[in-house]
This record gives C-alpha cells, structure tokens and sequence, in this order.
C-alpha cells in the first residue's frame, strides 16, 4: 500500500455537541493503543458547531486526541465578507480543522452547489494550507444511462482546473455514487474500484503521473465494518469516507481496526 489510507467521518447535520463529544473521545480512547504509523489517516467531520467541542479534546498527552485530524464539511471560497451563513478556510483552521469536504452530492443537489463554486473552494482550502476533500459521484440514472465515467471526468477535471500539479498531490477525492449514500447499497467493490482507477486516469491527465500515484481516492456510500475490507483490498481504493456508520464509536473504530490489519498485512508482504 504505498499510499496511507484515510478512514474520514462524515457527521451530516447529526450530533449535538455533548453526543459528538462522546463519539469522539470513543474514537480517541481506540486510537491512543497504536502509532500513528499503524493507524490510517483518520479524520471527522463534524458540524460546524461542534468543532471547538471536539477539538477540546485532543492533546498530546497520549490520550489519542491528537491522532484524530478534524475536518470541516463545507466552507466559503472567501477570505471574510458579508455572506450570511458561511464560512471561511481561515476560520476553520483556526477552529482546528485540517481537511474540508467540499463537493457533497447532499450539497450539490439541495444548496445547488456547482463545479465552478467546488473549483473555487478548492483553490482556497489549498492556499489556505488545508485539504480539500473533493466529493464526486453519479446518480442511478445516470450510471443507468452509461454516462457514470463522462459524468464523473468531468467533475473531476472542474474541480482540479488550475490547480498546480503540487496541490493536486496532496488533495483527497471521494468517489460518492448517489445511489449508495444512506441506502445500504454499496457499490460493488470492483465497480467502485474500477471507477476509482478511472479518476486517478483523470488526475494523470491534468495533474501528471506523480499527482495521480499520490493522490488519495477514497469510496464513499454505505461503508460498514462488514464491507470495509473488501473495498480496502482493491488496488486503488485508499480509504473510505462514512456517513451513517461514523455516528457510532463502536462501528468507526471497528472500520479502522479492519483497515489497519490490512495494512498490516501489506506491509509484511512488501
Ligand atoms: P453513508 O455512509 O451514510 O451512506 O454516507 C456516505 C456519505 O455521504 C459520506 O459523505
């Protein structure tokens, strides 16, 4: 496994400050027992406003706390202004957060976010000195019709359009497809690992060898401890981005605890 899988929590608009608190000091307590050398990258994304109440609680004491990266799940491509309701890359690393999802077909589809503003976004989260996670996927009419592949190209070459070979490296992708989220129907895991591999063609296209070789795509849509394992053994799926089964602690770190046997495992096979 030459690239360090993220295992990233995507909370929604779900947990109150004192539940999401619980959820991650679950999370942390797990953590703590390994190095971050045997961990995956793990990452949470929690409301906006329940941000401080996580980052609370990481330290470097040894408690794990700072084993957790915390992410934002959306953010405004402006430095600060008059627009109500949003949010700036500054604020939310100077909230803690190290990663931003930006993207999300919940975005796209009910706040009618559009390639242009995930582009914009994207630029800023990276001069901004955080990552961005850009979200893509298709919907079952789409995938029916045979345009999942043209679909997905093209938001990825949208969003990463004048972006620097560099940046594009350290960026993560997440491969959503529509109809997985929230349904408990996975994609295939070949399927989604073959569309994975048809991104990171994309990503070598605009970005080069070296940003596609870097670059971590994860798969997104109904990921559970039962499925986790297949998905993390296909040759081009790094990580896993979780709605539903990241609001409990049991079921996030049993998803991590698959994720790093398996790394485990690779690593004594090189
Ligand atoms: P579920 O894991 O609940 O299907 O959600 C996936 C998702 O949208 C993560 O961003």
């Amino acid at each position: 496994m030459s690239r360090k899988p993220i295992i990233a929590g995507n909370w929604k608009m779900n947990l109150l400050r004192s539940e999401a608190k619980e959820v991650f000091e679950g999370v942390k307590n797990f953590v703590k027992d390994y190095t971050a050398v045997e961990l995956p990258t793990v990452v949470i994304a929690p409301v906006f406003t329940s941000i401080s109440a996580v980052e609370a609680v990481r330290c470097d004491c040894g408690c794990g706390g700072n084993k957790i990266s915390i992410a934002g799940q959306n953010c405004h491509w402006e430095k600060s202004g008059a627009y109500t309701g949003e949010i700036s890359v500054d604020m939310l690393k100077d909230a803690g957060c190290d990663y931003v999802i930006i993207g999300h077909s919940e975005r796209r589809q009910y706040f009618s976010e559009t390639d242009e503003m995930i582009n914009k976004k994207a630029k800023a989260i990276l001069a901004g000195g955080l990552i961005p996670i850009i979200c893509c996927g298709e919907t079952l009419e789409q995938r029916e019709s045979g345009v999942t592949d043209s679909w997905i190209a093209g938001q990825i070459k949208a969003a990463l359009d004048g972006i620097s070979a560099e940046d594009v490296a350290k960026s993560v992708i997440a491969y959503e497809p529509i109809w997985a989220i929230g349904t408990g129907k996975t994609c295939d895991a070949d399927e989604a690992n073959r569309v994975i591999a048809m991104i990171r063609s994309v990503v070598k296209e605009v970005a080069g060898a070296s940003a596609a070789n870097s670059i971590r795509i994860l798969y997104g849509g109904s990921v559970k401890p039962s499925t986790i394992e297949e998905q993390m053994s296909k040759s081009d799926i790094d990580g896993a981005l979780i709605g539903g089964a990241s609001l409990k602690a049991e079921s996030l770190n049993e998803i991590i605890e698959k994720t790093m046997k398996l790394m485990s495992k690779q690593t004594a096979n090189v």
